[in-house]
């Protein structure tokens, strides 16, 4: 799918800067500053620990102040999908001074995306409600997912979908976009993807209203598209 690059006022201004050597391909020569920091707040994370440091770490690189904010502020949520971020934007970034400035871009709009969905999805459908996991909570609560869904997140790794809301559901405008996979990020994952990092979990965040397509995909596409990943019962 073509995609638009509006990266909506993400300029050069808001990418985070750091000096890194380079060898004679253009390739760093060592972790830059960027991604140690991520790297660490994946890990702080995964173990359900405070991330405050790293995160504020990783805002100050940010030129403009107000993006450092708003990266900061969706690190710091406990659901926010960073690990999905460092796999699919910033290791796979080929490592190279345009690319992972590229990546640092992509935090900053997936951040931005981010609050503005948690923001409405609250407003909208009520975070205690819209999903399997109360999103007033933390990353730590007991998670009540489905018979055999392992929660691991694979099937929502794609660039866009058919926003089909169930009847009588109507999503906020920019929704049916996003979830189409137009949003300014170039979507890696669908941008309603949540973490429970401490679990090593995804889910979905609007499970209870989402898209007619998304329900549809059932065990049996599973087991055929993501052989292994489904839980196994004996
Ligand atoms: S790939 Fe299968 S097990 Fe994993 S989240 Fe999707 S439906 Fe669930
Ligand atoms: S809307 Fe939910 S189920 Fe559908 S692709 Fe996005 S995260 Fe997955």
């Amino acid at each position: 799918m073509e995609r638009k690059e509006d990266r909506s006022g993400v300029g050069s201004e808001c990418v985070p800067r750091q000096k890194a050597r380079h060898d004679s391909q253009g390739h760093e020569g060592g972790m830059t500053c960027f991604e140690s920091l991520i790297h660490e707040a994946v890990g702080r994370r995964q173990t359900a620990v405070t991330v405050t440091k790293a995160v504020r770490a990783v805002a100050l690189l940010y030129e403009d102040p107000l993006t450092g904010e708003t990266v900061e502020e969706a690190l710091r949520d406990p659901f926010f999908p960073l690990t999905l971020y460092a796999k699919r934007h910033l290791w796979a970034c080929g490592r190279k001074p345009v690319t992972i400035e590229r990546a640092g871009q992509d935090l900053a709009l997936l951040g931005r995306i981010y609050l503005r969905i948690r923001s409405d999805i609250d407003r909208c459908f009520g975070n205690a409600q819209v999903t399997c996991v109360d999103l007033n909570g933390d990353a730590v609560q007991e998670v009540s997912g489905g018979e055999w869904c392992s929660l691991c997140g694979e099937c929502c790794q794609l660039s866009g979908t058919i926003p089909d809301p169930p009847e009588p559901i109507r999503y906020p405008g920019y929704w049916y976009a996003y979830i189409a996979g137009d949003s300014p990020l170039n979507q890696r994952f669908c941008p309603f993807l949540f973490e429970l990092p401490p679990q090593g979990l995804f889910f979905c965040a609007i499970h209870n209203v989402k898209p007619m397509t998304c329900l549809a995909f059932g065990k049996e596409n599973c087991l055929e598209k993501y052989p292994g990943r489904a839980r196994v019962f004996r």
